[in-house]
């Protein structure tokens, strides 16, 4: 017992492999080998259907390099960032193509971004022309070509050029400046992964797809070739892969799921397992009212929504404050219990950690570090 009575300092490890799933501490991020392992062939064998467009999976997902690497040997052809310490956590765990799905601004973010280039193939998305003109400079001064995306608006109102010529206008420039090498459009909106009905998300993307086709036909009409066209998420990435417009998708979350996307009803969201958890313990039962876990808001993220309790399709989970979570009905937990949460958004709750526990059966098979993790300076 004297050996297990050391502290554990902040960012340490919550268990080792080899331990049994109750030898973690707990909040503890895990995730479930054998469903990660299902989704990964899941996606392979759903890619395949669609012949010449390529998967890049978006490592916003996991911020993970060990979880990168799982996705390039099934089939992916780079990973997607949005952040540049992701980036860089990516590349320092050997991930070897990277785009960028987002503008990096400033030149010492773009000088930080450079220096990737020299280990591995990056581009960024640009929407800008004094942003896109830094990004050159930027690649110049550490001797090296960055890859550029012109972001395009399809809907969501966020980033990127308005459809049609303007994305044409920025890729002229981009094509004069030496530090940067012109690759494509992304087209991607995010308000289309989560519209609940299947039938409603294929005709979402209609509209992304006709936005997408006008801004080809633009290039066209320039004489510009535009080699990449990329987009799509989980929740709609097979309608962009089918539209015959799109030659690179982008789906993150089908690699854990979480409550959100299980809300999505129909193809492709459906295909896809739930295998990320955050294992929590009761630390508290007041006879039949109400059970607490160690997992409040600090712990798993409830932007969209609580988490569900596995296997418990009858109880809920409220947040009782930063590190309380409140299980109504109490059923039989004792203090000292497992109980495995759901997260409702699996993006943000990584995020809350630095270490993800793989585990299979009841023993831990890996723990890995999630080197990407916060806000992406
Ligand atoms: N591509 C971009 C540009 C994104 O912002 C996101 C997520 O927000 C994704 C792809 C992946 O989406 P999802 O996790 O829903 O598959
Ligand atoms: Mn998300």
């Amino acid at each position: 017992l004297s050996k297990m009575a050391h502290s554990i300092a902040s960012g340490a490890k919550p268990c080792k492999v080899g331990d049994k799933i109750q030898d973690i501490y707990t909040p503890a991020l895990v995730v479930d080998l054998d469903g990660l392992y299902k989704n990964l062939e899941l996606m392979k064998t759903s890619m395949q259907k669609f012949g010449r467009v390529n998967l890049r999976p978006h490592g916003k997902a996991h911020k993970c390099p060990e979880i990168a690497k799982l996705q390039v040997a099934h089939g992916a052809v780079g990973i997607c960032c949005q952040t540049l310490t992701e980036a860089e956590s990516m590349v320092a765990g050997g991930i070897k193509n990277i785009l960028v799905s987002n503008q990096v601004i400033g030149l010492p973010k773009l000088l930080r971004l450079a220096a990737l280039a020299r280990d591995a193939d990056i581009s960024v998305c640009v929407d800008d022309e004094d942003n896109l003109r830094t990004v050159s400079q930027a690649a110049e001064n550490c001797d090296v070509k960055l890859g550029v995306v012109v972001e395009v608006n399809v809907g969501q109102d966020r980033c990127g050029v308005e459809p049609g010529k303007a994305a044409v206008s920025l890729a002229q420039v981009a094509q004069k400046l030496s530090g940067v090498e012109f690759r494509g459009i992304q087209c991607y909106n995010g308000l289309n992964q989560h519209i609940r009905e299947a039938g409603d998300r294929k005709n979402a993307v209609a509209l992304v797809v006709t936005k997408t086709e006008d801004t080809l036909k633009h290039f066209k009409a320039g004489g510009i070739e535009c080699p990449l066209v990329t987009g799509g998420g989980t929740g709609t990435y097979t309608y962009e892969a089918a539209s015959s417009i799109f030659n690179e998708v982008q789906p993150g979350s089908y690699v854990f799921m979480d409550a959100d996307y299980g809300r999505d009803h129909g193809s492709p969201v459906h295909d896809y397992l739930h295998t990320l958890f955050v294992l929590s313990t009761v630390q508290s039962v007041t006879s039949g009212k109400r059970v607490v876990v160690d997992a409040g808001m600090k712990a798993v993220s409830l932007d969209s929504g609580e988490p569900l309790v596995k296997s418990c399709p009858d109880v809920t989970y409220t947040c009782g404050g930063d590190e309380h979570g409140i299980l109504h009905p109490p059923g039989n937990w004792k203090v000292g219990d497992l109980v495995w949460l759901v997260p409702g958004h699996c993006d943000p709750t990584v995020n809350l950690y630095d270490w993800l526990v793989g585990v299979r059966g009841d023993s831990v098979e890996a723990v890995w570090p999630i080197t990407g993790r916060g806000p992406g300076i």
